[in-house]
């Protein structure tokens, strides 16, 4: 297992399909015309399966697809069935647009949990934040998705004045459904125009459902980055996922590969390592792969303080979310 040098083991990679996407969720994607990295630059079906197989030849158990969209890419039933076949349990990150035409490739592939991105229940406002009318295409999917056995978390991105009144329409929605909603702390990218006063924290979101209902809280695994609890009765659960208010540094086992074959160790560190180009030349990536983790800082990147008060969006030097892969 690759190592950093605070002891943290990591065995879950999360590889980036690619930087497009068929929403512009403005969080995400940065607002100015925004220049897709061409797709030679992009790695490969083939080089995608190659690299993830060294990652699990050196400890990796689980890979996430993400992106952008990992839907959108052309040949994703290809690469869904391709690492289906290495030893990992492999999951998937996605806006629900295309799930309709994935439900039996993920059977097939043995994908069994999915997490799809909803921010709001209302139509009108999934259109002001995705800039797309895409809500009810979107909500079909989930519950087809739900209906066919899939394990479905939800992951609402909360923002202070846009979508805090709906903590509880969320909560409700998993009194009858077995839906796993997980509540996200808004956080700095590149280009998403954060500021502190917008983040509306686990505390504040835990203190909305305690208003409504008695809260339970459940077990966490020593690698969760989601604090998790349900109501009483309730079929499915609810979780927050505090990066701001409350980090989870010292269980992370994360280690991100970007669409353009770059390794990141953290959503925040500001350098990379460019395994593609090494891997086209032929080079051995493997010690490339061990450096990159063994310089893994401590907490969210060595560059956000702990206090996100105090944070100013500008001065943090990283990609957008877009191009890194959530
Ligand atoms: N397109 C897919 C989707 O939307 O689920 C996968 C990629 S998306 C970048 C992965 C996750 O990152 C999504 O759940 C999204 O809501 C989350 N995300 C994007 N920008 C974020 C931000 N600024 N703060 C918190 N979460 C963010
Ligand atoms: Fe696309 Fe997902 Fe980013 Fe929204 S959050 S723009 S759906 S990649």
């Amino acid at each position: 297992m690759i190592m950093d040098s605070y002891h943290r083991g990591h065995n879950y990679l999360r590889i980036s399909l690619t930087d497009k996407c068929n929403l512009r969720c403005f969080y995400c994607m940065p607002e100015e015309e925004y220049e897709f990295v061409p797709s030679a630059k992009l790695m490969q079906a083939d080089e995608i399966v190659a690299l993830a197989k060294i990652f699990v030849a050196n400890g990796v158990n689980k890979i996430r697809l993400t992106g952008g969209e990992p839907l959108v890419r052309k040949d994703a039933k290809e690469i869904i069935l391709a690492l289906s076949k290495l030893n990992v349990t492999l999951t998937i990150t996605t806006n629900a647009t295309r799930l309709h035409l994935f439900a039996d490739v993920f059977e097939e592939a043995h994908i069994h949990s999915l997490n799809i991105s909803l921010d709001t229940l209302k139509p009108e406002k999934f259109l002001f934040l995705t800039r797309r009318n895409e809500f009810n295409h979107v909500k079909n999917n989930i519950d087809l998705m739900i209906r066919r056995g899939f394990h479905v978390k939800i992951n609402v991105v909360m923002m202070k004045g846009l979508n805090d009144d709906e903590i509880n329409d969320f909560v409700a929605w998993t009194k009858d459904t077995p839906v796993h909603v997980r509540f996200i702390e808004f956080m700095p990218f590149s280009g998403n125009k954060w500021t502190s006063n917008q983040v509306f924290t686990l505390h504040e979101i835990l203190n909305v459902v305690k208003e409504k209902y008695e809260v339970i809280p459940l077990t966490n695994g020593v690698h969760d980055t989601a604090k998790a609890f349900t109501v009483n009765k309730h079929l499915g659960t609810f979780s927050v996922i505090s990066t701001m208010s409350a980090p989870f540094c010292s269980g992370c086992n994360r280690i991100r590969l970007t669409a353009d074959g770059k390794i990141k160790n953290c959503l925040f560190s500001k350098n990379e390592t460019d395994l593609l180009t090494a891997f086209r030349k032929g080079e051995d990536v493997l010690p490339l792969i061990v450096q990159n983790i063994g310089r893994k800082e401590k907490e969210l990147g060595g560059q956000l303080l702990s206090d996100f008060k105090k944070i100013h969006a500008e001065d943090i030097h990283n990609r957008s979310m877009i191009t890194i892969g959530g």
